[in-house]
């Protein structure tokens, strides 16, 4: 019901002005995406927020609509915007969508960034820009030597904020937080959020006003997660063994490549399974009909690539599996928001190699919490030296767990 709405959702009742909605048109865009939907009312209103959104999700129009629209209504031709970017490729697409969707206020916009001469950018600040974009180390450098008046700033962004800090410019934003006024709007947009791009939200976002968007909504309360520690090389034996164990429903196995995707479909067939896959290495009828087949019944299990599966809205399925880690932790809630929808349960097994338990930590701190190791009798993996034990590197859960009844399962 939510979702319909949101969907016939306009620029317009999002709240923004004439001129903004023409330009967002002139783009060719017909409706905001959901980011838009999410971080433009509350960006209008003057809130701090954090975005949790990748590239591609329409981020950047969610923080430049609502900058222009306040900056359009105050005094020009002083610095009142700061978006602060990790990369010079970064500055110049966000400046360049400043410029497309300013098209009709009359507000200057500078992009700042190391690897090119002072001078010109030093002129254009001293015209007096409305906004600037800018990465951290060349904005400082133009600070410290008196090329920036930031007393007027209004509002603050920190885009792709993991990826800054990535880059090691924790430091300089820091420093440049210090120098700015502490009244002010601030927005931090990041990809994953991350212990450290949490410490830096606290840090630059007011208190108690902080919103988060997208982040953990999707992993619905009736999952269980269940991680299994396993040799890379053991994986698809497991996975082959626990199929014939546990719920028998509609499972939706997920893999990193095409290939893989392929390889493991023919494996599991040979196991005795109903199996598919679905990747876009299929043309979009070979999908289609995977899909239907999968979603009549007929095929129980598909292995899919996480581009493929976008399109995927089944429900009942029962588990979800994650047979690679995603290196991405949000990439982790979107598969296991397959399973479990409406109240229902549904379980995520994740199959973990040595090399993806520091992956799976990142997604436990996305998700705020752990989840039980388990360790399959005859598959323990070789624990690499120096690593603590999967089992012991969190404290177990109380009550049984799918491998326990998994053992009953197999005694019956
Ligand atoms: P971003 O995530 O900000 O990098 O945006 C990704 C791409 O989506 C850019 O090429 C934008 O021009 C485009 N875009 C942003 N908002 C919309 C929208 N509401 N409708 C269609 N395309 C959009």
């Amino acid at each position: 019901m939510v979702r319909s709405v949101k969907s016939k959702m306009s620029f317009e009742l999002l709240g923004l002005a004439p001129a903004l909605v023409r330009a967002v048109e002139e783009q060719g865009y017909t409706q905001p995406t959901p980011v838009q939907q999410e971080a433009i009312p509350l960006g209008l209103q003057g809130r701090d927020l954090v975005g949790s959104a990748q590239t591609g999700t329409g981020k950047t129009a969610a923080f430049l609509l609502p900058i222009l629209q306040r900056l359009e209504a105050g005094r020009r031709g002083r610095l009142r915007a700061l978006v602060l970017v990790p990369t010079r490729e970064l500055a110049e697409q966000v400046l360049e969508r400043a410029r497309a969707y300013g098209r009709h206020l009359q507000l200057e916009s500078v992009a700042v960034y190391g690897g090119v001469g002072m001078e010109p950018q030093t002129r254009a600040l001293k015209r007096g820009a409305d906004i600037v974009i800018a990465t951290p180390g060349r904005l400082l450098d133009h600070m410290r030597r008196g090329h920036v008046d930031s007393s007027h700033l209004e509002v603050l962004v920190l885009d792709e904020a993991d990826r800054m800090l990535d880059m090691g410019f924790a430091p300089d934003v820091r420093r440049i937080l210090d120098s700015l006024p502490a009244e002010r709007q601030t927005m931090l947009f990041s990809a994953t959020i991350s212990g450290d791009v949490d410490r830096l939200a606290r840090r630059a976002l007011n208190e108690h006003a902080a919103v988060e968007i997208g982040r953990r909504a999707e992993a619905a309360d009736g999952v269980e997660h269940v991680l299994v520690a396993v040799d890379k090389a053991e994986k698809r034996h497991v996975l082959a063994t626990m199929l014939q164990e546990l719920p028998k429903g509609r499972t939706l196995v997920f893999t990193r490549t095409k290939f893989g995707a392929d390889k493991l479909a023919r494996h599991l067939r040979r196991e005795g399974n109903d199996v598919a896959a679905i990747h876009g290495g299929k043309t979009q009828s070979a999908r289609n009909q995977v899909l239907d087949r999968f979603r009549q019944g007929t095929t129980r299990i598909l292995v899919a690539t996480d581009v493929a599966a976008r399109g995927i809205d089944v429900d009942d399925v029962v588990m979800v599996v994650n047979y690679d880690v995603p290196q991405d932790p949000e990439i982790y809630v979107h598969r296991v928001g397959r399973t479990a929808r409406a109240g229902a349960q549904g379980v995520a097994l994740t199959l973990m190699s040595p090399d993806e338990w520091l992956m799976m930590r990142d997604v436990e701190k996305l998700m705020g919490r752990t989840f039980p190791r388990e360790v399959m009798p005859g598959f323990e993996p070789a624990v690499p030296p120096g690593q603590p034990s999967p089992r012991n590197s969190v404290p177990r859960p109380q009550g049984r767990s799918v491998m326990a009844r998994r053992g009953r399962a197999r005694r019956r």
